[in-house]
This record gives C-alpha cells, structure tokens and sequence, in this order.
C-alpha cells in the first residue's frame, strides 16, 4: 500500500523520469504516443487550402533553372526568359496547356534558348533535370503542413501549370491523397492566370472563394486569385510561406518533433560550421535555413534535430570535456547501426561519422530521422487485442532478428568480448550498486551472493541491444511493423536471453510504476498481449532455441540491475536538487525492484531444488543403501561408521529438506532411531551426567557416557558427522549430506550430553575430518582410526591471549625446524578438551614462517599430548562452567618437539586447513544450537502449562502466548537459514555454504528463547532451572566460540 502510494507520487516525479534515460544513456529519436487523429474543426472561416505545385510544393523550375545554367555553363537567365517569352502563347504555357507534346515543346523551347544564349542549349537535360526523382521532391515543411490542415479537418487542392511527359503522363510527382481536389492545367486545357481554372478548383471543393486560401509562387497567378476574391500567399520561401499559413489559420502546422525543445544554452553547437558542412555532405540542393532543435533527453551524448531543406536528420555528438576512453563511444553506435542496416535489421539509417572535433566541438554520426510511433504504454490502450499481440509479436521477431546477425559476416566478431557476458554484468552491476549505496537493502545483498552462484552454464554469444523495450521500437504509423530500433548505446556481444527477459520488464511492474510504466496489474490475456512465458516461448519457437529453464534467473538479473541503476539515480536525488521528499521516495524504488529481483531468485531456487536429484553429481543410488537388516560389518572388512553404506538412493546431496518427514527413507528411519534412542537412554542419563558433572570426580569421564557411547555404537547411531563431501566413499562416516546431517544433529543438539554418546561432538569432529581430508595414510592409522573408534579424544590448539584470534592470520605461536624435528614455541588459551584423560592429540596452528605472504605462514601439526613441553596453566571457565571433563584450557607450549612427518599438508598450508575444518565445524554448532532452543521452548511451554497465576494458568496470559510464538518463528527462521547454508555447503562447498553458515542468527535465537523463558519466576523452580541454565551457560560458550560483537554484548547484558 504504502509503496503504490509512494509510486504513484513518483509519477510526478519529472525529474526521475530524465534520471532514469540520462542513467540509461539514452538518446530518443522519436517519441510519439500513437496515432493521434485530431478532431479540431479548423481555424478561422477557411475551408480548404489550394497550392500551386512548382515553387510551393516542389522546387520551381525558375530556381533549377539557375542551378543548371551554373552546371552547364549557359548564360544566366536564359531559361526563365525563355518560359516568360511569349506570354500565353508561347512554347511553355502552350506546353502547359496541354497542346503540345514533350519533342514538340523541346524542340521549340531549345531553338529559343539557342537564340537568347547565342550559344547551343541542352534543354533535354534540364528537363529530365526538372522532372526527376532528385528533384522533384515535395517540401517536408509542406507534407506536414498538409497533414496539420487535414487534420483539422480542412480540404487541400493542388491547381497546378503542369504538363504531358514522354510517357503520355501529365507531371505530377505528389502523393495525390493528400488532396482532396486536384486540377492539372495540362489535363483541363487551360492554365492559370486564367480565372476559370480557379473557378474549376473551387467548383470542385465546393467552395465560395472567400472560404479558401491560395499559394503560389508567381505574381501574376497570385493577382488572379485575389480578383475573384481568394485569400493568396505568394511564395517565396515555403518555410515562411508555411509561417504565413499559419498565421491566416490559426494553428500550428509544423509536426511537433517530439521529445525536442529549442537547444540548450550550455549544449549550443556551432549552426554555420555545421550547415556547411551538411551542405557539402548532403550535395547543391540543400538550400534556405536550418532547424535545429535539441532532444530532451540524451545529456550523455547530446542528440540534435536538424532540418534543411529536404532533409530531417539527427545528430548525435560526444559531450565535450575530458571523458573516459570507453564512454560516450559514438563510433560504437554508428558501427553497429550501419552493420546492422546491412545485416537486414531495421535501424536509423546512418549517414556519416564525422571525427573532426573542429566542426561541432566533438565527434559525431549523422542519421536519418524516423518518423513513426512509439508505444510508450506497454499496455497499448485504445488498440484492439489482435494488433496488441500483433505489436508484440513485432517486437519479438525484431529482437529474434538482432540475435540472429551473422556477427562475422557483419564483421562485429570484435564489438564485445566473447563469453562470460553475465559474469561480468553481474559483476559491473554489482559495482555499480556499491559505489551509490546509501544504506543495507537486505534482498540486494541476497541478490549479490545469489547471481554469482547461479550463473548459467552456457551462453550463446550474439549481439545485444542492453536496453530492448517496447519504448525503444519506432513503429509503421499504419502497419504493425517495426521501423527502426533504437538506443544502442549499451549494446555490445553478449548473452541474447538478457534482452529477452529484459524485454518483459513491464510484464512484473504496475501500471503506476514512474519511469518504466508496467502491466503487473493489467489482464494481460484479455489485452491480447502476450504474457511473458508466452513472449518467452515466442522467442525460442522463432529462434529455434530449446526453453529457457532458467528464465527466473535472467529475469532476477534483470531487476537486480534496475535496482542498480535506481540506486544511482536515488543517491543522485540526494546530492541534487529533488526535495528529500520525493528523493525519500525514489529509494522505495530501489528496494521495491530488489525485492522483485529477489522473487524470481527465489522461484529459481525452488527449480534448481526440484531438479537436482536428477542432474547433481554424486548422487547416492539406492542400492548401495544396505539397510538396517545388512549393518553389521562385512567380515574382514574395516569400518568406523556404524551404517556400513548409507546411500539413499532419493536423497541427493542437491535436496533441500526443510523437515526429518522429508528426508529419504533410510535417513528417516536412522533420525527415528535417534529420536528413539535420545529418549530412552540419553534424557534419561541427563540427571546422573549433571550430578557427575557436578561432582568432585568431574574430570574423569563419566562412566556412564562411556556405556551410552556402547551403546550408541551397537546401535549404529555413530560417526555421523563425516558430510560425504569429505568422504565420498563412505570409508570413514555415514556419508550423509550436510542438510541430512542437520536434522540428526539438532536431535543430538536437544540434550548437550548426546553429541560425545554419538561421537559427534566437537573438537574431535572438526579433528577427525581434517584428518580425513588432508592426513596421509600413516597419520591417519595413528591418529584418525582411535578417534573414530571413540577410543581417544583431541583438542585443536588455535586461539592465543594476546592476539585477537579470530583472524587466524594473527596467531604467533613459532614452529621452527630444528634437526629433523618442528619445535614449537607458544601460548594458547580456550583448548577445549585439553584436560580430557583421553586426550591424546593437540592439533596444533603455528607460524612456520613470519616472512610468507600473509595467508602462507601458518602451519599445523599434529602433537601427541604427551610430548614434553606442553603445560596446562589452569582450566577456563564460561560464567562458572568448566565443562569438564574436557574443559577449555590455558596451555604453554615450550619447545615442545614434533616429528617432521607429523605436518599437515606442508609448510604454510595452516591457514587453509582451519578454514576447511571451520566451515562444517560452525554449521555443526548452529544444527545443535536449533536443538538447544526447542528444548528451551518445550520446557517454557510445559512450565505456563503447569502453573497458575491471578486464577489462570500462565499459558492464557496474553503476553506468554506471543511470547512463546515468537520463539517459534525465529527458531523456524534460524532452523531455515541453517539448513539453507547447509545444503550451499553441500551444493557449493565448504566456503560458500560457510558463508551461509556465519550468517545465521545462532546464538541470538537460542538466548532469545531461553530468555523469554527466564524472565519470569522460572528460575525459581530448580530442576527446570538445572537444564535451562545449563543450556544458558552452553549457550555463551558457543557465543565466545563464535566471537562475534553482538555476542559479547549479550554477556554484558
Ligand atoms: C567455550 C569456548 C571454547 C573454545 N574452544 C576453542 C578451541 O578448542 N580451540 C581454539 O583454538 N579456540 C577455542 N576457543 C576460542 C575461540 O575460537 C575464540 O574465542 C574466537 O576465535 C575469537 O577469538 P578471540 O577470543 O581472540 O577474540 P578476538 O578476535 O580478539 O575478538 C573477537 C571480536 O572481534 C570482532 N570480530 C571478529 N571477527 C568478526 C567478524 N567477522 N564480524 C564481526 N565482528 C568480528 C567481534 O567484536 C568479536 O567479538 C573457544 C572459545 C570458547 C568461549
């Protein structure tokens, strides 16, 4: 609501109206809203208006005359003295007239000339002169003139002195259904001045002479029409004559060039250097004064109107000033336009590229200007649903046509690069949007991690327009056919399916939306216009190119970089000179196509989720599945996973299951198990675990989870965690995918025992998977075996107390080499399970060399604890919980030696590798994390059950109730995020999914939860409290692991 409301604001928002084309580097040529019929009855009393032909609307014969005398070198003056001479009966108003033929009237007319010349006169090639193509050429200035007094509804005649051509046909070179009358001297047998001519034209139109007005050229013609009583024009210039015109009518009879206004100030180009020089370009016949008006829009490259003579042209220069090598590229447009042209797609026509600065201050291109429709509303109001369709279906046989250009034959291959044109839009685009931000639009930084992931795989290379809309198509006035394309000015090579889905912007945005005018909101099918699938298909059918299967992407993309450009014109509104209000109001714009952008990214999403099983490596087929009846081991054969083969077939590692129910049977029926076994053996111990916890015998392990671990094992409910990204084939773990994992370790993750029963518990997961990843064979006999056999346990030593250890690039504890041995030197702090009795390996992160390039002088090597030299100071405590019996200790390292062979990877590999472990080590925290908060919440709801206050149990306190459905909405929301990183990890990679996995709102929702929980008198009640608190103080552990600002702040709370 309150967005259409600031869109339809914005509508009046002119201003953004030019951002949006000056951010678009447009120039526009033509803008016309439609075929437009006026109705006006006329001006004034006239009715009609009656031209003479020669000299009023084509050149007169006077004024070739003189040219071709200059050309031929013949005495000037002689022809016209030659058409004056004899008054009425001689040789050319005899010719006129009719009564004589084309020889016979040169015959006579040359000897004439010969004999006025004294000299041998051609007048057969000033006669083909007068009467050809070339010249014989209606004024523009009259054509429309012409079409402005029919439009009002007025009656036009041509009374014209003319004669036969060779042919037998008279001379007439007009479109005679501009007229409504015509009358021919040479058909009628008589000529002006002769008053019956006049009489025959007004006889004809029906009209009293008072009623019409008459021009020509010649004194003697005008006089005659005058004494009978007509309104006359004697024309000199046609361009004043028009003038004049106008003034006896009283309406404009210049077609207004839409979109132009009489040239800026600051943007004024030299009239006289330019007219010469669109003389000699155009040739002689370019005579009497230049129009020159400015397009609206275009400020990146000025575009003019320019009118001379015959001739309507567009200029479209560089800005002056120093610019950028690659912008304002000019030369680009007039290349591609007039390959284009050759190539059979229909643009402006191209004259000249003119490079020399010192005509108009920069380089420009000549075009022809082209007049025609364009359909600014998508929605093509008062057009019948067939032409609708009609109309689009142009469209879309012209972008087909731009698509299909042989780009070698129109000699384009080098106009872009090749390949990669989406990457690297996405790129710029993305860029673009940085350098303008003005504050976080969270779907924008959705989009700028989703477009990179979601690249399309194979591109075509053609030419693209970069700009293909409705609005930039100049249309027949007449036909449904596209007469130019216009605005090339981002055009380059690239991917065709980025103009497609461009093309169908209008399709998602309303009707009200300011600067680019939509049809969301319109019945698009009653219209006729095709809808954007339609339109889609049309393309494809045409281009015999399969569907486009990621067409929400491209459509993503291309709101994504409205976005982009909105942003700019938003940052720009800021620093100008819109009011903040309507700059508050272009923002909206910008999150409004974000989150339009972001729709379709999602669409895609759930296409890519329903089809990857079929099309993702690494799929699990169903028969290595061996089932519960098959777990027990092959003889003979060597496993530390309690599922021997856990390949479920439907369970690709590309599935997204958002619940346990849609995960693939084998994989149900393991999370039952679980389920199953964490309520009979696990909730139940948790009293006793506490108690032990508790006890003065809290640093040996509980017997009593040693048992469970037993247990657990027989019942294969072991190892888990090993994503089979890791191990592919299974020799270690499960092999379940990240997202299957999820939802079995935040069963682990309801009680803070289950984990370590499960042998799922960190910091030997991360431990063990480092070791399955980048151990040798030996490492692994030694070391990894034991883990997985649950028979030892390890700490990983990073973090140290004087540098912020975060950044893993600032530990500074120094491994050095020393006669075959690595000798390490250092302080570390928070070593969780350095105090466990079974610990029995450190892995420990070092700098081997301080002098490395930044991310290179980390190492890490694996330490057997009982090598001399490592002394721990004291255990940790998280607000008075030691987790013991592991613990999290402050441990010296002092020259403690370690074999060479115990490296991993090699020298300066460290930092690599803690990366790799910490990417599943942190989404394996959030997954148990989501298990903390249910069972926070389940104990909050069982406890407003159970009690009663001011004589109504708690649960039917208001507040309580909103309370408890808050933390359901945010745990669902947190449970979302983490399995969405979870299957990125799985889809995409450690690094990636990573990425998702720091985004997620861990510990804030777990505290959240357990908070709400706690601020009332739970706290009072001790066995609810036991747990709660426990998972409090558990909670702040994870939060100091994480490290993350918000996080301490919740500990000062
Ligand atoms: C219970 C517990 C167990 C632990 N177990 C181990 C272990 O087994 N092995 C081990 O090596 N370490 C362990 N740690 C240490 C833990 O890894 C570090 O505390 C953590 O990496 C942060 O390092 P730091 O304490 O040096 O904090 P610093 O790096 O000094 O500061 C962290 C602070 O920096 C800022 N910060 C850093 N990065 C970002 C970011 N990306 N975004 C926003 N803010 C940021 C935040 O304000 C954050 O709070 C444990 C910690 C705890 C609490």
């Amino acid at each position: 609501m309150v967005l259409s409301m600031c869109i339809r604001q914005l509508c009046q928002a002119s201003h953004l109206q030019g951002a949006w084309r000056a951010a678009f580097l447009k120039h526009i040529q033509c803008r016309r809203q439609g075929a437009r019929r006026w109705t006006h009855s006329g001006g004034g009393t006239y009715r009609a208006v009656i031209f003479d032909m020669g000299g009023v609307l084509i050149p007169s014969p006077g004024r070739v005359a003189a040219e071709w005398e200059v050309q031929n070198q013949i005495p000037s003056g002689t022809i016209l003295k030659a058409l004056i001479l004899g008054g009425d009966k001689g040789p050319w108003m005899t010719f006129m007239r009719g009564e004589l033929t084309t020889e016979d009237f040169l015959q006579e007319f040359g000897r004439l000339c010969s004999e006025i010349s004294e000299t041998r006169v051609p007048v057969d090639s000033f006669f083909s002169l007068l009467t050809s193509e070339q010249v014989a050429k209606q004024f523009p200035v009259m054509t429309e003139a012409i079409t402005q007094i029919r439009a009002k509804g007025l009656r036009t005649a041509v009374l014209s002195n003319n004669f036969y051509l060779p042919d037998g046909k008279s001379f007439l070179p007009l479109d005679r259904k501009q007229f409504d009358v015509v009358v021919e001297s040479c058909l009628e047998g008589i000529c002006k001045p002769d008053p019956r001519i006049y009489k025959l034209c007004l006889e004809r139109l029906g009209l009293q002479p008072s009623e019409s007005i008459f021009l020509d050229d010649l004194g003697l013609n005008v006089k005659a029409a005058a004494s009978l009583g007509i309104r006359t024009i004697k024309v000199d210039d046609p361009e004043t004559a028009v003038k004049e015109l106008e003034t006896l009518l009283g309406f404009t009879l210049r077609k207004v060039i839409p979109n132009t206004r009489p040239v800026r100030k600051t943007m004024e180009i030299p009239k006289d250097s330019l007219k010469k020089y669109l003389q000699d370009f155009l040739g002689t016949q370019t005579t009497g004064p230049m129009e020159l008006l400015q397009f609206e829009h275009g400020q990146s490259n000025p575009t003019y109107y320019i009118r001379l003579a015959n001739h309507q042209l567009v200029l479209r220069k560089k800005p002056p000033g120093t610019l950028l090598p690659s912008a304002h590229a000019v030369e680009r447009e007039f290349r591609i336009m007039r390959a284009l042209a050759k190539a059979g797609v229909p643009v402006p026509k191209v004259l000249d590229l003119c490079e020399d600065s010192r005509i108009v201050g920069t380089p420009f291109y000549l075009m022809e200007y082209c007049p025609g429709l364009v359909y600014k509303d998508p929605s093509l109001p008062g057009l019948e649903p067939s032409q609708r369709r009609a109309i689009y279906t142009a469209m879309n046989r012209v972008l087909c046509q731009i698509h299909s250009v042989d780009l070698k034959a129109a000699g384009l291959e080098d106009y872009g690069k090749p390949g990669d044109y989406i990457p690297r839009q996405v790129q710029t685009w993305i860029k673009q949007y940085r350098a303008s931000e003005t504050s976080t639009i969270p779907a924008m930084e959705r989009l700028i991690e989703w477009l990179p992931l979601h690249l399309p795989r194979q591109q075509k290379t053609t030419v693209v327009h970069g700009d293909f809309r409705l609005d930039n198509l100049l249309f027949h006035p007449e036909k449904t056919e596209v007469l130019a394309v216009l605005d090339w000015e981002l055009s380059t090579l690239g991917d065709p399916l980025a103009d497609v889905a461009f093309s169908c912007l209008a399709h998602y945005l309303p009707s009200s939306f300011p600067i680019l005018r939509g049809l969301s909101d319109c019945d698009v099918t009653q219209l006729g216009i095709p809808t954007a699938e339609e339109y889609s298909r049309m393309y494809c059918r045409h281009t015999g190119s399969p569907p486009i299967e990621n067409w929400n992407f491209y459509l993503a993309f291309s709101f994504f970089r409205v976005a982009a450009i909105l942003q700019g014109i938003y940052k720009r509104s800021l620093t100008g000179q819109a009011s903040s209000a309507t700059a508050e109001q272009s923002g909206k714009l910008t999150e409004f196509t974000s989150n339009l952008a972001w729709d379709f990214a999602v669409k895609e999403g759930f296409r890519l989720f329903k089809d990857m099983p079929a099309t993702k490596p690494l799929m699990r087929s169903y028969h290595t599945w061996a089932g519960p009846q098959s777990r027990l081991h092959t003889p003979g054969t060597r496993s530390y996973v309690s599922i021997p083969e856990a390949s479920p077939a439907r369970a690709s590692k590309g599935a997204l299951v958002i619940s346990p129910e849609g995960l693939c049977p084998p994989v149900r029926e393991l999370y039952q198990r679980l389920k199953q076994f964490m309520e009979r053996h696990v909730y139940p111990a948790e009293p006793e675990l506490r108690s032990h916890q508790a006890s003065s015998e809290r640093w040996t392990p509980s017997p009593l989870v040693e048992e469970l671990k037993e247990k657990a094992k027989t019942e294969g409910l072991w190892n888990l965690f090993l994503p089979l990204e890791t191990d592919p084939e299974k020799k270690y773990g499960a092999g379940l995918t990240n997202v299957e994992y999820a939802h079995l370790c935040e069963l682990m993750g309801m009680s803070l025992y289950a984990p370590e029963i499960f042998n799922c518990s960190a910091p030997d997961t991360g431990n063990m998977e480092l070791l399955v990843r980048y151990g040798t064979e030996e490492q692994k006999a030694r070391w990894l075996i034991p883990l997985l056999e649950g028979k030892a346990r390890s700490c990983f030593a990073m973090t140290e107390p004087q540098v912020a250890s975060s950044d893993a690039t600032n530990i500074e504890s120094s491994i050095r080499e020393e006669e075959g041995f690595y000798v390490i030197n250092g302080h570390k702090w928070w070593i969780s399970g350095i105090l466990d009795p079974r610990c029995q390996l450190c892995v420990f992160m070092g700098k081997t060399d301080p002098h490395a390039p930044r991310h290179q002088q980390q190492s890490v090597l694996l330490v057997p604890m009982d090598t001399p030299g490592i002394k721990i100071l004291r255990p940790l405590t998280v607000y008075g919980l030691d987790d013991a019996p592991g613990g999290h200790g402050e441990v010296l390292f002092e020259q403690v030696h370690v074999p060479k062979e115990n490296m991993i990877l090699g020298p300066g590999r460290g930092f690599e590798i803690a990366q790799g472990r910490l990417g599943p080590g942190r989404i394996h925290h959030c997954m148990r994390l989501i298990g903390y908060s249910e069972r926070a919440l389940a104990l909050m709801k069982a406890r407003v059950k159970s009690r009663v206050a001011f004589g109504k149990p708690l649960v039917e306190q208001g507040t309580l109730l909103a309370d408890i459905a808050q933390s359901r909405v945010e745990i669902e929301q947190a449970r979302l995020l983490v399995l969405k990183a979870a299957h990125l990890m799985d889809v995409a990679g450690n690094k990636v999914g990573g990425r998702g996995a720091s985004q997620v709102r861990r510990p804030e929702v777990v505290r959240e939860s357990i908070d709400t929980d706690s601020s009332f008198p739970i706290r009072q009640t001790v066995e609810t409290l036991g747990t709660l608190l426990q998972l409090y103080l558990g909670l702040f552990g994870q939060l100091f692991k994480t490290g993350k600002g918000r996080s301490f702040r919740y500990c000062h709370d």
